[in-house]
Parts: structure tokens; C-alpha cells; sequence
């Protein structure tokens, strides 16, 4: 089964041939609650590997409901992004879609990137939990003609079998995910090394995840 995840096709990636002055921007969406190493190293190695000029963390306006999550508010998820970037001169908090606010779909939110910034490139970085739902994601095949897809390989998930394209890039395997970081406050476990030490001295602070 590994095997067949093998389209790890670094190979195939030709920078723009048109020249060095095209921006060339790594986006990685998620809801950040809390953001914590798996993001900053899937960030790294992307943007190391693609030689990104930059790399943006968009936290969504809203987070998708689903049982074990709990709803923080957007100010504390963008705050704890800009503590656990700073320091990585590539890195930046792109804060477009909660001052929308709402429920934004990918899809409207590059459309205007595209047009805002027409001298860039866009790389919208995705784990392979969410690779593997491309196909829900709205006007997909738009999506795809505005963005260069970058995927990341997550320990537990079934290898890509989609029909999108997408460049798999190297990266360690780190099994961490919020969903297990906001059980262990919960649990009143250690997340040291788990969360940039900011980032879990925010949580404590301002007592988020304590209560379900
Ligand atoms: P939750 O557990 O709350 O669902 P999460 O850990 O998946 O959160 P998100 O903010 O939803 O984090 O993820 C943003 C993006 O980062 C997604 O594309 C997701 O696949 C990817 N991602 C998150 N953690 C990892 C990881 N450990 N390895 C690879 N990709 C990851």
C-alpha cells in the first residue's frame, strides 16, 4: 500500500521558467486550534523544498464542527499563530479569511489572491487527510487551475488515490494533531515539544481547552 503513494514527484517540479520575478507563495489553510509542530515542520520542508518566498498561515473563519472540537475564538488561534512563527523570516499569519468572516470556501478565497496578487504563484500546502477529500472541496476543478497543490503525508491515512494533481513533497511523519493536543490540556497531560513553548504558555494562560 505504500507503495502506491509513491507519486512523490519532487523530480517533475520545474520553477518557472519565465524568471525570478514571480512571487512564489505556500499557503497552508487550516483551523490552528492550536497550531502546533506537525504545521510549522510541514511549513519548513515545504517551503525549504519548493523554494518558497514565502509561506502563509491561514486559519479559517470558522471551524467545521465535528464532535471533539472545541470552538476558541479566532483571535486566540491567530494570536497563538503569530507566536509560533515568529522568528522564521518566511513565515506569515494571512488573517484574510477571519476578517471575512463566515464560512469561506478555498475556492473564492485563491480566486482573489490570484487577482490581488497576479505577479505570484500560489502552493496551497495540504496534509494527507485533507488530499484525501479534495473531492468534496467547492469547484474543485477551478481550485486546482488556481493553485499548485503540495501534499504532505500524515502517519494513519490511506495513500492519495485521487484524480487531482498534486506535488507530494518529503517531510518526517509526525503524528500529532490538534484534535490530540486540546485532549491533553483537557487530560492536563504534557504538551511540551508538541507546541512551540509560547504557544502552550498562551494556552495555559488564557485557560484554553480546559472545558469541552
Ligand atoms: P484537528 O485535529 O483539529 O482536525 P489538525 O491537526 O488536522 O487539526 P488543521 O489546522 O486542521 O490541524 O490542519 C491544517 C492542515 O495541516 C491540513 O491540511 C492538515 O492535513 C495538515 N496537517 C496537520 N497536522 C499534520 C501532520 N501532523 N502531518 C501532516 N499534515 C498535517
Amino acid at each position: 500500500i505504500e507503495e502506491a503513494l509513491e507519486p512523490i514527484i519532487l523530480s517533475q517540479f520545474t520553477p518557472d521558467a519565465s524568471g525570478d520575478e514571480r512571487k512564489r507563495i505556500g499557503i497552508l489553510g487550516g483551523t490552528f486550534n492550536p497550531p502546533h509542530l506537525g504545521h510549522l515542520l510541514m511549513a519548513e520542508q515545504v517551503g525549504n523544498q519548493l523554494e518558497l518566498d514565502e509561506v502563509w498561515f491561514m486559519p479559517t473563519a470558522k471551524p467545521p464542527h465535528a464532535p471533539g472540537k472545541t470552538t476558541i475564538a479566532s483571535q486566540h488561534r491567530v494570536q497563538m499563530i503569530q507566536l509560533a512563527i515568529e522568528n522564521n523570516p518566511l513565515f506569515k499569519v494571512q488573517p484574510y479569511e477571519i476578517h471575512r468572516g463566515g464560512v469561506n470556501y478555498t475556492v473564492d478565497t485563491m480566486r482573489h489572491f490570484v487577482e490581488t496578487y497576479p505577479e505570484s504563484d500560489f502552493y496551497f500546502i495540504i496534509g494527507s487527510d485533507s488530499a484525501n477529500d479534495l473531492s468534496t472541496w467547492k469547484q474543485i476543478d477551478e481550485l486546482v487551475q488556481l493553485v499548485q497543490f503540495v501534499g504532505v503525508r500524515r502517519p494513519g491515512e490511506f495513500p492519495y488515490q485521487g484524480q487531482y494533481p498534486i506535488l507530494w513533497v518529503d517531510s518526517p511523519l509526525i503524528e500529532l494533531s490538534s484534535t490530540e493536543i486540546r485532549l491533553r490540556v483537557y487530560l492536563e497531560q504534557s504538551i511540551r515539544y508538541q507546541v512551540p513553548s509560547k504557544v502552550a504558555a498562551y494556552i495555559q494562560e488564557h485557560r484554553l481547552y480546559e472545558i469541552d
